[in-house]
């Protein structure tokens, strides 16, 4: 037989989604008179805006006729969608080549792929609590894993330890789950630390567009010294309701480079376009005129009152724990809402504690790492009328307490 790659032994099984699953199914098995409230699952609820779905359309007619067939397109993506995101990405004043934006099926894929362009020797730093995709891809690479701590005392925005070396850090900002974001001057810092340590940085902005501070930075590259040493990994599918259409672009700027042990030197850009050369043939044709159509005006305009909508969701979440004097991050710049789960339980005692009171499903926060044991995610995706109820059943929780 061939021998596996045993590092797939080392994954941590992933109980989280499944788990969650189960106990609702039971609860509506035991109760099924009384109406569940989700507010647990990071899923967009809100239809593809109209002007994308006309894009869609038009495709689709254009590769049902002759003259306008497409087959396989470039692997990087149209030059129409590259020219688009690079428009987007000037309007906030950071001017990219377009050749160092690739276009994907999202930004799953690729912060799992580009772990393809770094040698196994490598340390990786990674927040705890963050996105599972980070540790697992590395972990079935075999690669060295350190975390650094988010927590209630760094409002889940851990900072560079000087003493500790790493060479390849992800951020993701804003945090899913945490809704924290860094400020520039923080990032700066990571940068800095990068720079020092002769590390990377992929940075994930799949959140980017829920950012209401002009303040904060909606990506790495508003910060000097990034296009040295920083990915970013970002999609459309929280921006604009892509999660079932699936479209993403990874950024990887010229000057990261290294040089190999021979000396010769190596450019992450020219081998992340090698990768996805060899590996991957494109997104569809109808899916990169409707991102395109994200980028244009009405499209804008459409996003933009999609997160709207969401963040109504996430002040009504964000309030109710004002209010209640919870602890709590997120729900500002963010579609999620991380709170310190009340009453001294840890995740799944408030998850079953909540589900079993209210029939409102949330996320327990141990399925992020060892450092969400006590905490806990509620999403803003959802419709108005259930978050404004849900939130009534979990002031319930509180009454006499
Ligand atoms: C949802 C999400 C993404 C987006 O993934 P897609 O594959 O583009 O749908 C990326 N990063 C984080 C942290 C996310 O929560």
């Amino acid at each position: 037989m061939a021998k596996f790659n045993e590092n797939f032994l080392n994954l941590k099984e992933s109980y989280l989604f499944s788990e969650v699953a189960k106990k609702v199914k039971a609860f509506q098995d035991k109760y099924p008179e009384r109406s569940v409230i989700r507010l647990g699952i990071g899923d967009v609820t809100l239809p593809l805006g109209k002007s994308v779905v006309k894009a869609m359309h038009e495709a689709a007619d254009e590769m049902g006729s002759a003259d306008t067939f497409r087959g396989y397109g470039p692997e990087q993506g149209y030059d129409f969608l590259r020219e688009a995101i690079a428009g987007y990405y000037r309007s906030f004043g950071v001017e990219l080549d377009p050749d160092t934006i690739f276009v994907s099926d999202g930004a799953k894929s690729d912060t799992g792929n580009i772990t393809d362009l770094f040698s196994k020797d490598n340390t990786v730093l990674i927040p705890d609590p963050v996105y599972p995709v980070y540790v697992d891809t590395n972990t079935m690479n075999g690669r060295n894993i350190i975390y650094t701590a988010g927590n209630k005392e760094n409002g889940f925005l851990p900072m560079p330890d000087k003493n500790v070396h790493a060479d390849i850090i992800y951020i993701c900002s804003p945090n899913n789950p945490t809704g924290a974001c860094y400020s520039e001057a923080q990032l700066k810092e990571w940068i800095d630390y990068a720079l020092a340590n002769d590390a990377v940085i992929l940075f994930d902005s799949a959140y980017e567009s829920f950012i209401a501070d002009p303040e904060l930075p909606r990506s790495i590259y508003q910060i000097e010294g990034a296009e040295k040493c920083a990915v970013e990994f970002c999609s459309l599918s929280k921006t604009a309701g892509f999660t079932g259409t699936r479209c993403g672009y990874t950024i990887v700027p010229k000057g990261i480079v290294s040089k190999a042990a021979d000396g010769r030197e190596m450019s992450l850009n020219k081998m992340w376009n090698r990768r996805q050369c060899t590996k991957f043939n494109g997104v569809p044709y109808v899916v990169q005129r409707a991102a395109a159509s994200v980028f244009s005006e009405e499209g804008r305009k459409e996003a933009k009152e999609m997160t709207a909508h969401y963040m109504i969701n996430a002040k009504i979440i964000s309030d109710t724990m004002t209010k209640l004097g919870i602890n709590f991050t997120g729900g500002i710049n963010s579609p999620y809402i991380w709170f310190e789960c009340p009453f001294g339980m840890n995740s799944w005692e408030f998850f079953d504690f909540m589900l079993e009171k209210t029939g409102v499903v949330g996320t327990p926060g141990a399925g992020f790492g060892k450092n969400g044991d006590r905490w806990f995610r509620l999403t803003a995706f959802n419709n108005e009328e259930n978050t404004r109820e849900a939130m009534k059943r979990f002031e319930t929780l509180f009454e006499g307490k």
